[in-house]
């Protein structure tokens, strides 16, 4: 086999450094440090002491909130808010961007949570003419536009957070989105924990940080000292788990199916993008990590890849024309 003998990831893998055994940096820097990411007693404790500190900054500042958390309609925002109001006793607010990528499925269970858990919640628009000149940008230098949408995600968040003297912006990346290129400590939660944004997007994008680090469309906002915790990082929790959870304590609608990412329509024009850019499915670094983490095997990572890859070689023209028309840009008065 070519590539990772030990979590499967191909040998074009972005950034991937094989070793004599065949063994990848990825693995070899989980193997080093498998200890203190599986220590979740030690993680839990780690996110306690940032929570009860942002509890005290927020009553310090007379801040009507004590974090901020985004809602896509899918798993991962429902059950961090349910969590941080039940569990943590924190006072929450929520938002949504709505970046005209969102599904029918995603909007009802927004509605469903925010009707359960009394949560305040902000739709965020930003403005039409600036996201299609980001997503046309990103797709024509980087074949990619899930980054537009983070890139605003994270940036309103830390603007809510600094508006409303919030001290703390709680997201919902898996821990397989985290450390998929994971291969030092540098920006790894729980080694380093991001107190602003351009930090924080230093730990989703990387180097690509600080090359874009300048440019004037880019506002880092540099005065908004905010902290941001990846919840799944200090929580031990299967995406079986989080839904079955949600559908019994505030009757959220499972996704039919197992399509990834059923709150964002355009995902299969995600895929296409990656196998066009990268050869490889989206999912490829978070199913290897799945396995270095043993939650499945070897030999079901590279089936569940390869099904995607076959999924998604073509995609609807229904779709590339939808999204074509979502990111191009518009005549106006
Ligand atoms: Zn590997």
């Amino acid at each position: 086999m070519s590539g990772c003998v030990k979590c499967g990831l191909p040998e074009t893998y972005q950034n991937i450094i094989l070793d004599e055994n065949h063994v990848c940096n990825y693995c070899r820097f989980y193997e080093e440090h498998r200890k203190e990411f599986s220590d979740f007693q030690a993680l839990e404790a780690q996110f306690v002491k940032e929570v009860e500190a942002a509890k005290k900054k927020a009553a310090q500042h007379g801040a009507k909130y004590d974090c901020i958390t985004g809602l896509s309609g899918g798993k991962d925002g429902a059950y961090i808010t349910y969590e941080l109001q039940h569990k943590y006793g924190m006072r929450v607010l929520t938002y949504t961007l709505d970046n005209g990528f969102a599904t029918d499925f995603g909007r009802q269970n927004i509605e469903i949570l925010l009707d359960k858990l009394d949560v305040e919640h902000i739709w965020i628009n930003v403005k039409d003419s600036t996201l299609r000149q980001f997503y046309s940008a990103s797709m024509k230098l980087m074949k990619n536009f899930c980054s537009v949408c983070f890139h605003f995600c994270h940036y309103y968040s830390h603007l809510l957070a600094s508006q409303y003297g919030i001290p703390l912006v709680v997201n919902g990346r898996t821990r397989s989105q985290i450390l998929q290129s994971a291969d030092g400590e540098k920006g790894i939660e729980p080694f380093e924990i991001s107190r602003n944004l351009k930090s924080f997007e230093y730990q989703m994008f990387g180097k690509l940080t600080d090359k874009l680090d300048g440019y004037s469309c880019l506002d880092f906002l540099p005065e908004a000292e905010v902290t941001s915790l990846s919840y799944f990082m200090y929580h031990d929790v299967s995406e079986e788990e989080k839904m079955r959870f949600l559908e019994e304590n505030i009757g959220w609608i499972r996704p039919k199916g197992s399509v990834p990412h059923p709150d964002c329509w355009a995902h299969p024009m995600a895929e296409k993008c990656s196998l066009e850019k990268h050869g490889y499915p989206v999912r490829t670094g978070e199913l290897a990590e799945l396995v270095r983490e043993g939650k499945i095997t070897l030999e079901d990572a590279v089936q569940e890849r390869e099904a995607d890859r076959e999924a998604y070689q073509t995609i609807s023209s229904e779709i590339e024309e939808r999204f074509s028309k979502r990111i191009s840009f518009k005549k106006r008065l």
